[in-house]
């Protein structure tokens, strides 16, 4: 049987590890920080008759400007967001790739503030671009002497701020990013703001998005899939000057973005009120989680997210293990003492603190 190593693989490959959160058939799933609430009837009745109406015409190659979604997006957005300054591919991980196709590759770098996204690394190597790790401070905090002074020493090409991080949930003040861009201008970087979990924050005023005007190179990222609960349709995008968008275009394939994907994505912008309505309950989840684990004795950190990183566990892979015999699945990041959890509904999230009482030893 031919294995990995039998292959003729690029030398850089060799050895690396795929992304690979476990998936498991299990009755609790707050491991990936998807959004746990399905989506309303009629937004997938709306869904479903504009994917039929796309299907009559999928001969044909669809959209390659995907002209109606960037409309949609841009208006989504607001702020004075144009569709000329909107980009979108299958998800945002693929938005990402084609920012490091673009901007990085052989010869160029990255930074990245660890812990953060165990993706910026992956696409980093999967395009050829060096990859700088730079770790945060106490509480995985970022200070805009912090972040200016790594990217001042080390110039990388492109820059990756993840804002609420993840698998933290920590959030970024703008100081940050703008120190950021200043040390990065200097030389010419690029500054990517990752908001995959921007409609979580408390205060979901404070965006990177305010920024954009007269900075050509700073470039925000967003999702579909968390807020919008769609993640099974990858559908990613980005806000930035329009002549990043052109260079976005050099690398893109042509067609990237599927008649269907355009046809669903359009259908959820057009319910976004609907589709949102359940952010207001996931903050309220994530609220009660830390307090409840903060109850049980644990140092819970600070989140922005739909999600949230608690440490203080001594066997972090024991308590892991012991939710799971509860059917209950939560991820283990790495980070020791600490595991990361997704809030859910409200029964999810109630029998996810349950099964927490339950594992913890008794005080
Ligand atoms: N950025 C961050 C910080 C994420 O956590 C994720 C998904 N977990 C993504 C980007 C990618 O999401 P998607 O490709 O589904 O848009």
């Amino acid at each position: 049987m031919t294995e990995l190593k039998d292959l003729p693989l690029r030398a850089d490959l060799v050895g690396r590890k795929p992304y690979g959160a476990p998936q498991l058939a299990v009755s609790v799933a707050l491991n990936v920080n998807e959004n746990t609430h399905r989506i309303p009837e009629e937004v997938a009745v709306d869904i479903v008759s504009r994917l039929a109406a796309a299907v009559l015409e999928v001969n044909r190659y669809p959209d390659r400007e995907f002209t109606g979604l960037r409309s949609a997006l841009a208006k989504y957005i607001g702020r004075g967001v144009v569709p000329e300054q909107v980009w979108a591919a299958n998800g945002s991980n693929e938005v990402l790739q084609h920012i490091f196709q673009a901007f990085g590759g052989p010869g160029r770098s990255a930074m990245g503030f660890t812990p953060t996204y165990s993706m910026y690394p992956l696409i980093s190597e999967g395009t050829g671009t060096a990859y700088v790790p730079i770790a945060r401070g106490p509480r995985f905090e970022l200070t805009p002497d912090l972040v200016a002074g790594a990217i001042s020493e080390h110039k990388p090409n492109i820059i990756m701020l993840c804002s609420p991080n993840n698998p933290t949930g920590t959030p970024l003040s703008l100081e940050c990013i703008d120190a950021a861009y200043e040390a990065a201008n200097a030389y010419g970087g690029i500054v990517v703001v990752d908001e995959a979990y921007a409609e979580f924050a408390h205060d979901t005023s404070v965006t990177a998005i305010n920024l954009l005007d007269g900075r050509p190179n700073l470039l925000v990222s967003r999702t579909m899939s968390k807020a919008f609960a769609f993640a099974g349709a990858r559908v990613g995008y980005l806000l930035a000057d329009p002549a990043v968008i052109d260079a976005l275009r050099l690398v893109r394939l042509p067609y990237h973005l599927s008649a269907f994907t355009q046809a669903a994505a359009e259908g959820a912008l057009a319910h976004s009120d609907a589709l949102l309505a359940n952010v207001d309950d996931i903050r309220v989840q994530r609220d009660r989680i830390v307090d409840e684990l903060r109850e049980m004795g644990l140092d819970v950190y600070d989140s922005d997210s739909n999600f949230v990183l608690f440490g203080g566990l001594e066997d972090n892979d024991a308590v892991w293990k012991a939710l799971l015999e509860r059917d209950v699945l939560i991820r283990n990041v790495g980070i020791p003492g600490t595991l990361r959890v997704t809030a859910g509904t409200v029964s999810e999230t109630t029998a996810f603190l349950n099964a927490m009482r339950e594992v913890l030893p008794a005080k």
